[in-house]
């Protein structure tokens, strides 16, 4: 379709509506404002998809000197068995005294590439860059009042060179905001090298692709879970014992990932992110990121089970994209966040989710019991 000469809204809906031929007098009986949504959010706007929205929790966590507290967790999505799952771990681990969570926030990231010719040329980017570093900082805060430059991390090989910048960028997840920093970093490089960038983001970033860079050097915030599952729980609630659950571990996760070159040692850290992430207003790319970690297990000596998820690479914010939506707005509210903590918060929420959502399909497949649950709860079926 050509939107060329539709300079607002509504004249881009009666065009659409004319090649589409349909009347969308309903663009305004949404949930959310529609006319934000359509110009915040998505262009060429013609309806809303549904998505079913579960619940699962209590969650109890335990973060840090903070008192205990315990959560529901919204969860959008068509998956069936998936909420049930994670409802189930959510019970595991609150019949366990709670999960132990942290987080930390490591910054959002931009990172452009620049040509530079050749090496002589790369080596004067590298000093400049790292001479400077005080008036890239004072450049970057100068596009918000919100963010603050953390640091920066440059490569240079043959003729190009690449610098990724991170950004504590407060509540929001800020990938607006630190695309908008790295430009005005960007054009000062420019400036005072006469070295061009070829392009903004030069995947050094790096934005909604899998790397071992993210996995390393972490993105967003960082957040790590853990809890100790007793025999008792482990029979009653899991239906299954800590060897066997290890041994399933230990094939699928390790062994399994290694063989398969995964950059994710978990069970299906996406799943809980996917529908944590759409329930609140997340951008669902960054998914990719979430699915980035690891899972650990340990039998210990009275048969108890160690279990603990890292994730080094979660990108998400309580302002700003979608978040302002209405019903995910609510999805938000309905987490309680402490409001001086908020997205790190936000972040160890997620990370127990996760951890629940390992510890049950972990029993599911160690006890054999995914294709029932998928059956019953996916289709239906009555077992
Ligand atoms: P944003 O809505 O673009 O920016 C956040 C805004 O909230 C800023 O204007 C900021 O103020 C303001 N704000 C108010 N209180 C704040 C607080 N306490 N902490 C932080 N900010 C506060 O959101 P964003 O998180 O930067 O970007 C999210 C969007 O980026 C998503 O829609 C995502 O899909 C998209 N995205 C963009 C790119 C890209 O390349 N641009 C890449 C991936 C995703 P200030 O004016 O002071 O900064």
């Amino acid at each position: 379709m050509d939107f060329r000469g539709y300079s607002n809204v509504d004249l881009r809906r009666k065009a659409l509506e004319k090649e589409l031929r349909v009347k969308l007098s309903h663009i305004g009986n949404y949930s959310f404002d529609a006319k934000l949504a359509s110009t915040k959010n998505c262009e060429n706007m013609i309806g809303a998809v549904q998505i079913p929205l579960g619940v699962a929790g209590p969650l109890k966590l335990k973060s840090g000197e903070l008192p205990v507290r315990n959560y529901y967790i919204p969860l959008a999505t068509t998956e069936g068995a998936l909420v049930a799952s994670v409802n189930r771990g959510c019970k595991a681990i609150c019949e366990s005294n709670g999960a132990n969570v942290y987080s930390y926030r490591v910054g959002a990231t931009r990172g452009p590439v620049f040509y530079t010719g050749n090496l002589k040329n790369e080596r004067k980017l590298y000093k400049w860059v790292k001479v400077n570093e005080d008036k890239i900082k004072k450049i970057a805060e100068k596009t918000s009042k919100h963010l603050k430059f953390k640091k920066l991390k440059f490569a240079g090989l043959g003729n190009y060179a690449f610098i990724r910048f991170s950004f504590d960028t407060g509540d929001a997840m800020g990938m607006n905001m630190a695309t908008i920093a790295a430009q005005a970093i960007t054009e000062l490089i420019e400036k005072e090298t006469g070295i061009k960038s070829l392009s903004l983001a030069g995947n050094y970033d790096v934005d909604k692709k899998a790397s071992w860079m993210n996995f390393i050097n972490h993105r967003g915030i960082k957040a790590w879970a853990e809890v100790v599952l007793s025999e008792k729980i482990l029979k009653e609630i899991l239906k299954i014992d800590s060897e066997k659950l290890f041994d399933v571990w230990l094939a699928k996760c390790m062994i399994g990932s290694a063989m398969s070159g995964s950059l994710g040692f978990n069970a299906h850290f996406a799943n809980v992110i996917a529908a944590f992430y759409i329930a609140t207003g997340q951008d669902p790319a960054h998914v990719v990121e979430g699915s980035l970690g690891i899972t650990t297990m340990k039998v210990m000596p009275d048969k108890s089970l160690y279990t603990s998820v890292y994730l080094p690479s979660l990108m998400l914010g309580i302002i700003g994209g979608g978040t302002g939506l209405s019903t995910q707005k609510e999805a938000i509210n309905l987490l309680k966040l402490d409001k001086k903590r908020s997205v790190l918060e936000l972040a160890e929420v997620v990370a127990g989710s996760v951890l629940a959502g390992e510890i049950s399909l972990l029993s599911s497949l160690a006890e054999n019991s995914l294709v029932k649950a998928h059956k019953k709860f996916g289709r239906g079926e009555n077992l």
